[in-house]
């Protein structure tokens, strides 16, 4: 059996809380434990929000925790033309389409369908896309496109999931007792995810299938709050004919409300902590790790 390749995949739009702190080292100690590897995505694809300091600080915040990983660490926004070819395919298989409405007007439509009845909402809450441009003919998808126009590409959630029918994900070690398990996966609930923006040329979704899969991650570990994601992340592997690693999602650190971690609170800050004194293992101790 080849090691098992486990990966930390932080975006550099903050600095690290004590919630990636667990995650990290979750991924470490597992690495470690099982002779495998691990390794560092900079979950980078959003120019506007993403900052060199902020990456810089991630290094430095591993290090000084115990962390290490594999190198070359992988940056998405050096790997554009890799989501593009997944684009791509799908669309080739006519699964992709533009959405031209603001947000503003997609709220309206939603307002709209609303008024007459219940609207589906997805597991975090936010109302599906009411389909409207899956309407416009190609002529004036086209001519709009060429304008201009700014776009979100979504995935056509109902053709995809009749093109690869039922689909299920393994679970690895999940929870308190160390649970497995194959799940059912729902991608329908997400409704017509977006795949690409305009200015961001893949969505979180896109590009951690397509990431995962060129890293030859075996086994993601991440928070509880991505467990419902894997769905949409199951479908996209299946549809572009990708591996597909085992899951674990861990319990989250969450503040003295029972609030998920924000990056800009700074009480929670591993900068903050550190700055104050705490070591690594006070850190660990902290977050409820040996
Ligand atoms: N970049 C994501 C985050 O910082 C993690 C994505 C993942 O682990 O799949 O929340």
């Amino acid at each position: 059996m080849p090691p098992p390749v486990f990966r930390f995949a932080p975006s550099p739009n903050g600095f690290l809380h004590l919630g990636h702190a667990l995650s990290a080292l979750i991924n470490a100690d597992l690495a470690r434990a099982s002779g495998g590897w691990l390794l560092l995505r900079i979950e980078d694809i959003d120019a506007a929000r993403c900052r060199p300091e902020f990456e810089a600080a991630i290094y430095e915040d591993l290090a000084w925790l115990g962390v290490d990983w594999e190198k070359p660490v992988r940056r998405q926004s050096e790997h554009f033309s890799d989501y593009r070819a997944a684009l791509d395919k799908l669309d080739a298989m006519g699964l992709v389409y533009p959405s031209f409405e603001s947000r503003a007007e997609i709220a309206m439509m939603v307002a709209g369908r609303e008024a007459r009845g219940p609207w589906p909402r997805d597991p975090d809450g936010v109302p599906h896309y009411p389909g409207a441009a899956k309407m416009l003919p190609a002529s004036e998808r086209a001519r709009r496109m060429a304008s201009g126009e700014p776009y979100a590409l979504r995935l056509d959630m109902q053709s995809a999931c009749a093109q690869v029918g039922p689909l299920t994900w393994e679970k690895s070690g999940d929870g308190p007792n160390g649970e497995t398990g194959t799940i059912t996966a729902d991608p329908a609930a997400w409704g017509d995810v977006i795949l690409a923006r305009k200015d961001t040329p893949a969505s979180y979704h896109l590009a951690v299938v397509v990431d995962d899969a060129a890293q030859g991650v075996t086994d993601v570990v991440r928070g509880h709050d991505l467990f419902h994601a894997t769905s949409v992340h199951r479908l996209l592997q299946a549809l572009l004919g990708l591996p597909q690693p085992r899951y674990r999602h861990h319990r989250l650190v969450l503040d003295d409300d029972g609030r998920k971690l924000s990056k800009s609170t700074s009480a929670t800050g591993l900068r903050e902590l550190r700055a104050s004194g705490l070591e690594p293992a006070d850190i660990r101790r902290a977050i409820g790790l040996a």
